[in-house]
């Protein structure tokens, strides 16, 4: 489902474009003195958009249930008399684009809830985890650096200036990553516990973006991950924009490119991780 993916992703993109707004505001030199402040957007960008990823995420496994077995599922925006068509347009809102429609004769319920409560404070727990290791902590030890780097050259003076910018960037690329992470995780959760909660769903397989790393794209090429008493966690990363597809029969399509991938890997023959790191960027890039 090429439209959950990219309408996921874009979460992730809306994130990424208000926090560049937000550091964009701040000098490179003022940063350790906004912290707060920065924090405070910080933390509100990434709830505001990992709650939209998250209703996503359940609009999504509620619909394709529904197409793959013809009932609806019970929990968060549930809504009596929900029909293909209801759930089409709960989809199609979420997604902010008109994907696909359906009947709207009402369908048979299950009335079991399999989505996790929503754990706000968690959440806001690991925000504010992810901030400090991000930026708080790296910011101080930029800080630290300063005095002994600066010695003593003038401000403007072109070495300094570099390294004050490439600290700026490269804070702004780890930042980014794991707050667009922390936003996909609340859809990506939020699917990963339905399934092992949900006796209709059999499983999943990765949905990777157009140009998965090495890891995801091994991922996505071992086909679908039918579930067990301890289904193994996802395992995004930074910067990943994979997401689970829940499966709830055995006729579901893999997506193109895990076929793909699937067939590298037979290609590659075997080797260890690093070996098919190399292999696989060399075959990409050609
Ligand atoms: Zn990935």
């Amino acid at each position: 489902m090429a439209a959950y993916q990219l309408a996921q992703q874009a979460l992730a993109g809306e994130f990424a474009a208000r926090w560049a707004e937000t550091l964009a505001a701040v000098e490179a030199r003022e940063i350790a003195g906004s912290l707060t402040e920065l924090e405070a957007e910080w933390s509100a960008a990434v709830r505001e958009s990992a709650a939209a990823s998250r209703v996503l995420s359940i609009a999504f496994y509620r619909l394709v249930r529904a197409l793959e077995t013809g009932r609806v599922i019970g929990g968060p925006g549930y809504r009596p008399g929900a029909s293909l068509g209801s759930l089409w347009a709960d989809f199609n809102r979420a997604t902010g684009k008109r994907t696909g429609s359906g009947p709207s004769t009402a369908l048979p319920m299950d009335t079991r809830d399999p989505f996790p409560a929503e754990d706000l404070a968690r959440e806001a727990r690991r925000a504010e985890e992810t901030f400090r290791h991000q930026v708080a902590d790296r910011v101080a030890a930029h800080e630290r650096e300063r005095p002994a780097r600066h010695g003593s050259s003038a401000l403007d003076d072109p070495a300094l200036v570099a390294w004050e910018k490439e600290f700026a960037e490269s804070l702004k690329t780890g930042s980014t990553g794991a707050g667009g992470m922390l936003v996909q995780d609340a859809g990506r959760d939020a699917i990963h516990a339905a399934l092992q909660d949900d006796p209709g769903a059999i499983g999943y397989y990765r949905k990777t973006d157009a140009s998965p790393c090495y890891f995801c794209a091994l991922m996505a090429g071992r086909g679908a991950v039918y579930k067990s008493k301890r289904t193994a966690a996802f395992g995004a990363h930074p910067h990943c924009h994979c997401q689970a597809v829940p499966i709830f029969s055995r006729r579901y399509q893999l997506p193109a490119e895990n076929g793909k991938f699937s067939r590298m890997w037979r290609d590659f023959g075997g080797g260890s991780l690093a070996d098919w790191r190399t292999y696989y960027s060399t075959t990409t890039k050609t």
